[in-house]
C-alpha cells in the first residue's frame, strides 16, 4: 500500500514540478478559502479571512509556493496576512514559513510542533527527498508564536486544537465554528496516505476522542487529494485504519 502510493505520487511529481508551485486559491464558505499547492504532493492549505485580517492554516512547501499564495491572497483582499499556522511539523505545513515572517506575520504552532520542528526538520525533509527528490533542502525557520495546547485566533473564530497522535505524533485540527469546517490536514484524507510517523493504535483513539466531541462539522477539509468532503470522511478514515 505504501508503496503503491509513493508510485502514485511520484508520477505526479514528474509531471507537476517543472512548472513550479501552481497555486489556486477559491472561496468555500464565509471566510474559508481553500488554497490547493499541486507542486511535490498536492497539499490543500486554508486561508481563512477575518474582519481586519488574514489568517493562513498551513504554511505551504516551500517559500516560493507561500509566495504565490499570498499574491493570489491579494487579489482578493488588500487585508494583511497577520499569522499562519504550522498544523504539524512536516515539510508542507512549515516549509513556506521564511516567506512569510518576511512580510511580518507571526508563525504560530503548539510547543510540540515547535519541538518537533526544531529536532526533526532534516531528517522529514530527507524522508520527503525519497518520493520527491527535488524537494530543495528548505531552512527552517522556527515559529514565532507558540502555545502549550488548544489556541483561538480571530475572536474565537479560528479554534485549533491537539487531540492526541494522529498521522505524526503533533497534527492540530482547526476548526471554524461560524462556517462549521473543519480543517483536518494530514489527519484525515480520502486514501491511508504516509503511515510511517503514525501509532495506528493512538491514531484510532485521536479519531474516536474528535467524534465524542459532537462538533458541528458540515464540511471536513482534507490537506490531500481532494479537499472538500463531507463529515463522514472521520469513519471512512477510521474504516482505513481498521484495515491497515
Ligand atoms: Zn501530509
Amino acid at each position: 500500500m505504501k508503496y503503491i502510493v509513493g508510485t502514485l505520487l511520484l508520477i505526479s511529481l514528474s509531471t507537476a514540478h517543472a512548472a513550479g508551485p501552481r497555486v489556486s486559491l477559491y472561496h468555500l464558505t464565509g471566510g474559508v478559502y481553500v488554497a490547493e499547492d499541486s507542486e511535490y504532493a498536492k497539499v490543500n492549505c486554508v486561508v481563512y479571512v477575518g474582519p481586519e485580517s488574514v489568517t493562513v492554516v498551513g504554511a505551504m512547501w516551500t517559500p516560493e509556493a507561500a509566495g504565490a499564495l499570498h499574491a493570489e491572497i491579494r487579489k482578493l483582499t488588500g487585508k494583511p496576512v497577520v499569522e499562519v499556522i504550522n498544523t504539524d511539523y512536516n515539510p508542507e505545513y512549515a516549509g513556506g514559513n521564511a516567506y512569510w515572517k518576511s512580510i511580518g506575520a507571526k508563525i504560530i504552532s503548539t510547543k510540540l510542533t515547535y519541538d518537533l520542528l526544531k529536532k526533526e526538520w532534516v531528517n522529514v525533509g530527507d524522508f520527503i527527498r525519497k518520493y520527491y527528490p527535488d524537494y530543495p533542502r528548505v531552512p527552517l525557520v522556527l515559529p514565532t508564536e507558540t502555545y502549550p495546547g488548544d489556541f483561538t485566533l480571530q475572536d474565537g473564530c479560528v479554534r485549533a486544537f491537539y487531540l492526541g497522535p494522529s498521522h505524526t505524533p503533533d497534527d492540530i485540527f482547526v476548526y471554524f465554528p461560524e462556517e462549521k469546517v473543519l480543517y483536518a490536514g494530514s489527519i484525515l484524507k480520502e486514501h491511508l496516505g504516509n503511515m510511517a510517523f503514525a501509532d495506528v493504535a493512538e491514531y484510532r483513539k485521536t479519531l474516536g476522542k474528535l467524534k465524542q466531541l459532537n462538533l458541528d462539522i458540515r464540511t471536513i477539509i482534507s490537506g490531500h487529494w481532494s479537499a472538500v468532503h463531507g463529515p463522514d470522511l472521520i469513519d471512512r478514515y477510521l474504516k482505513m485504519l481498521e484495515e491497515y
